[in-house]
């Protein structure tokens, strides 16, 4: 179901750490698409903020409808489009020691580090790991571990 106030959010998820605004379509319809599934991610991504970042982590992006999905040029099948993957950061980590940290705890089942200064995370139903680099652009990995390598190998001027 679509949900579209602050409040129909608040009475029907238990999400901590993140409020409405933070995980609704951003600059767009302003909406979030609830569902089991969007509401078991919400709860992961909670646990993963306070029990194994346990500092504050920053959404850029959580859920991205149909035609916000389209103007950023997201995939078609993209988790985001399902609110079940974010893109996030750390102010007092580095974007390798957070991907680090998501790829430790086994609560993902893709993630993707980003040179600009993020990681993606999401539970859909199937494995893949990627780096993405000014020089290389998306690079896809079996393990979580080459993605970084990768990663850590190929940023620019480091
Ligand atoms: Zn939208
Ligand atoms: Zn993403």
């Amino acid at each position: 179901m679509y949900i579209i106030t602050k409040e129909e959010f608040e009475l029907n998820v238990d999400s901590k750490y993140f409020g409405f605004d933070e995980v609704k379509c951003k600059n767009c319809c302003n909406m979030f698409w609830l569902t089991e599934k969007s509401k078991a991610f919400l709860k992961i991504l909670n646990h993963f903020r306070k029990s194994v970042v346990k500092k504050p982590v920053r959404l850029t992006n959580l859920y991205r409808c149909p035609s916000k999905n389209q103007k950023i040029g997201g995939s078609k099948d993209s988790a985001h489009l399902e609110a079940i993957a974010v893109d996030m950061f750390c102010d007092d980590l580095s974007v390798d020691e957070l991907y680090r940290k998501a790829l430790k705890s086994s609560l993902f089942s893709g993630l993707g580090v980003y040179e600009e200064g993020f990681i993606h995370a999401d539970i859909k139903n199937r494995n893949i790991f990627w780096c993405s680099t000014k020089k290389h652009g998306v690079e896809y990995f079996k393990t979580g571990e080459e993605a970084l390598k990768r990663f850590l190998s190929e940023r620019e001027g480091k």
